[in-house]
């Protein structure tokens, strides 16, 4: 047996940092990885996917030569294996980063194996076991396969599988119109793929504003991207290069047929194989480690960070998790999840930002709420650049004057939100931002115009 002062099981995006502060603490640490270092953002996740984002929209705007002034003879022909070759490099970068990092850590032992609890202090790692007062999980999660008829028999993809793919799948169907399975379509329509997206809900990103989901729809379909809502999922049969699903749908043919099949209907903890119940720690009906305010389990010295804990989703979340565990043990403060204002980004082609409170929330909340919105049509960064998709949107508590959320789905959208987002961290009325001025010609500078137009939220009148 061998003791450590601290023990962090998985190298997602919170442990490798907790690690190095620990260490650098003086702390004595042992880090576990059954698998790649960096975990999913940096191994099948935000990385390579964006890398691979990034690919397709060389070939998008390589393809709309004619719309800025020049022409590629000869056409445009994609190389998957050099869209694979560029991406494994980028996310090996990472991940050699990583492991190089925990490896060459002061004070830190690196342990290479799959970590299983043995009681609340101890945990085995192939023959060897490790005790700690302080353990902390970093164990993140997979994708789910839904139960479906006939899946189990058919070849089908997922995030981590799709990481191999080298050639063009001559018709990709994709099960889940959400983040991961609209970046997988747009990029893959992108590359060449004929692609049908089955949603089973109304609209794609469902959690969104409805004119979020509207203009995301109209901008894969743009694309020729073929989308299917409403869609219940009754089977999948086939075989390889010929999968059918069957899908009862409002409109449309009661049947899907394509050559690949990709499932991005979400993920799951990877909280069933560590051991959980030989350590007494409680998990919640869909196995995520239930936490406190401050990321504390309910067996004393074990923590849960990152997506395990079902708090957030995203490496942003995974890293304050990271911050406010740092913060807490080793610098006296008294830091909160709850503290955090909600954001991410869908990472299509032009993106969405998100900050806070959609206006349908908002609305649902009690606010009394403003909205300022525009056209990215009327934005002239947008069109200056010929990428008119989309809008912007901020929503205001009309009596605090406080922001409560923005949607900007644009280009640049995913940079600019994080304008809204510092000034939501700041409590600012939305007057100080309104007053601020911004750099022209950016997507920014509408902020201040958008606010100076705010209107009372029309869902507000209909409910
Ligand atoms: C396709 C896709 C795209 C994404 N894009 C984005 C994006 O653009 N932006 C964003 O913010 N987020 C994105 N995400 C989400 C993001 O990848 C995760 O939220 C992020 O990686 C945080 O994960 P984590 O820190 O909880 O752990 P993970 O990164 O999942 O790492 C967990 C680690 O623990 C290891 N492990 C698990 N169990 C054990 C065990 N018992 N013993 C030892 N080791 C173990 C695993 O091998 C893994 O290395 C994306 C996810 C996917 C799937």
């Amino acid at each position: 047996m061998k003791t450590f002062d601290a023990i962090i099981i998985g190298t997602g995006q919170s442990g490798p940092s907790l690690a190095a502060r620990l260490a650098t603490a003086g702390m004595s640490v042992a880090v576990v990885e059954r698998h790649k270092f960096g975990g999913t953002c940096v191994n099948n996740g935000c990385i390579p996917t964006k890398a691979m984002v990034a690919s397709a929209y060389a070939v998008h705007l390589a393809r709309r030569g004619n719309d800025f002034g020049f022409v590629a003879d000869g056409g445009i022909r994609v190389d998957m294996k050099q869209v694979k070759s560029r991406k494994d490099a980028i996310s090996g970068r990472s991940r050699v980063g990583v492991e190089n990092w925990m490896r060459g850590l002061k004070n830190c032992t690196t342990y290479t194996g799959h970590a299983r609890f043995r009681s609340a202090h101890e945990v085995e790692v192939g023959d060897e076991v490790l005790k700690a007062d302080k353990i902390f999980l970093n164990v993140g999660g997979r994708a789910l396969t839904p139960e479906i008829p006939g899946l189990d028999r058919v070849p089908s993809l997922n995030n981590s599988s799709m990481m191999d793919v080298d050639f063009l799948p001559s018709h990709l169907v994709i099960l889940g119109g959400s983040y991961i399975g609209l970046e997988f379509g747009q990029m893959f329509r992108r590359f060449g793929s004929r692609v049908t997206i089955i949603e089973m809900g109304p609209r794609l990103v469902q959690h969104e504003d409805e004119d979020t989901s509207a203009a995301i729809l109209d901008i894969v379909k743009q694309e020729s991207i073929d989308v299917r809502l409403n869609a219940t999922c009754l089977g999948v049969s086939g075989g390889p290069g010929n999968i059918t699903v069957r899908v009862e749908c409002a409109d449309g043919g009661p049947v899907v047929t394509g050559s690949h099949l990709l499932l991005a209907v979400g993920r799951k903890p990877n909280t069933d194989d560590l051991g959980l119940d030989a350590a007494g720690v409680a998990r919640d009906k869909r196995g995520y480690v239930v936490v406190d305010d401050q990321l504390q389990t309910n067996v004393p010295g074990i923590w849960a960070l990152g997506d395990c804990n079902g708090k957030g989703a995203f490496t942003h979340t995974s890293y304050n998790d990271f911050e406010i565990v740092a913060a807490n043990l080793l610098d006296g403060a008294s830091r909160r999840v709850s503290d955090r204002i909600m954001a991410y980004a869908l990472f299509i082609d032009p993106p969405l930002g998100r900050a806070g409170l959609t206006e349908a929330e908002a609305v649902r909340k009690g606010h009394s709420v403003l909205v300022g919105k525009r056209a990215m049509e009327r934005v002239s960064r947008a069109f200056e650049k010929s990428e008119t998709n989309g809008f912007m949107k901020i929503v205001v508590d009309g009596k605090s004057k406080e922001i409560l959320g923005a949607a900007f789905l644009g280009t640049g959208g995913d940079e600019a939100v994080h304008v809204i987002l510092d000034a939501m961290y700041a409590k600012a009325p939305y007057t100080v931002l309104q007053r601020a001025m911004h750099i022209h010609p950016t997507v920014s500078e509408y902020i201040p115009t958008l606010l100076g137009e705010l209107a009372p939220s029309a869902m507000a009148v209909r409910t």
